[in-house]
């Protein structure tokens, strides 16, 4: 358990998101064990009564216990971790303490490995889907399924991160900034519900499939699939493509498994789309021979030099 932030020592920067949040290595000096931080800035906008809200809410962090799905061990809200090496008067940090995942995330391996072989997504499919499995079943939705939201460890474990945080961070930031989060994986209802919403969309469990179908079929194609080549997905191009688009057509060189697994995720209509129970059970992530064991897993991810 860590009670404070001061007993933690930065020793990397593992990366950064899109655009207020870093992810640190830190080191536990107690028990040296090593952690990933990550902080949250706002500026001196943000009402520091949303930041305690947001630091309450996150409190539900700490209670996800899965092997699918990243720990938290502590949320503070706090300036001292930046302040430090930041001149960092004012604003508010929000600060989550998680488990460190040496193998980086999917995001990292595609831009080292680009396409991905199918025992090796089909291996990730399947263990993204049982941390899905058990976060709906908490009723917890991500929103926010990504590669870089993937992580990987030395043990060939396949863990979801930020589930939650990007609600609360969207939260916060509302307040301060026109906050659009990351929007390519978001699925037609969450992108324009007016026309894909319907009845219930607003749950949206079924949007986290869409957007893992979405990652699937990038690991395969070896690019972000909704737009050409080298193109970057801005907003208007993708909400033509998501929500007014044909559906995509599947590429002839994946399995028909994995062709018709992307499929049943990327129906655009949430009340058809697959669910994560019916995915679970799909030939894709259950022929024994093609889904890769932690082993496999570790030696594409971390290959032994
Ligand atoms: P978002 O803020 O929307 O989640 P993001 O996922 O790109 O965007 P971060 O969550 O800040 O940004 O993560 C940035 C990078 O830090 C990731 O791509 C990953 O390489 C690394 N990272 C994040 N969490 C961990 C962790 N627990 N262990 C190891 N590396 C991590
Ligand atoms: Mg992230």
């Amino acid at each position: 358990i860590i009670d404070n932030l001061s007993d933690l020592e930065k020793v990397a920067v593992l990366g950064h998101g899109d655009g207020y949040g870093t992810v640190y290595k830190v080191c536990h000096k107690k028990s040296s064990s090593i952690y990933a931080l990550k902080v949250l800035r706002f500026d001196n906008n943000a009402a520091s009564g949303v930041l305690q809200q947001a630091a309450r809410e996150a409190e539900i962090l700490k209670l996800v216990d899965s092997p699918y799905v990243i720990r938290c061990h502590g949320v503070f809200d706090s300036g001292a971790f930046m302040s430090a090496d930041h001149n960092n008067e004012g604003g508010g940090d929000l600060c989550f303490v998680m488990e460190y995942m040496e193998g980086g995330s999917l995001h990292d391996v595609l831009r080292a490995r680009q396409r991905l072989p199918e025992n090796v997504i089909s291996g990730m499919a399947k263990r993204v889907l049982e941390g899905l499995h058990y976060l709906h079943g908490m009723q917890i939705v991500h929103r926010d399924i990504k590669p870089s939201n993937l992580l990987i460890n030395s043990r060939g474990q396949v863990k979801i991160a930020d589930f939650g945080v990007s609600h609360l961070v969207a939260g916060a930031l509302e307040v301060c900034d026109s906050y659009m989060g990351t929007y390519a994986y978001m699925s037609p209802e969450r992108f324009d519900p007016e026309r894909w919403g319907g009845d219930n969309a607003a749950d949206g469990f079924a949007g986290d499939v869409w957007s893992l179908g979405l990652v699937v079929l990038q690991c395969h194609m070896g690019r972000f699939p909704l737009v050409g080549p080298g193109q970057k997905p801005d907003w208007a191009t993708l909400m033509c493509v998501i929500c007014f688009g044909e559906r995509l057509e599947m590429p002839e060189t994946a399995s028909p498994e994995l062709r018709s697994f992307i499929w049943r995720c990327l129906e655009k209509d949430w009340r058809k789309r697959a669910t994560v129970d019916e995915l679970l059970h799909h030939p894709f992530v259950n022929t024994t021979c093609c889904v890769s064991t932690d082993h496999e897993l570790v030696n594409f991810v971390l290959p032994a030099d």
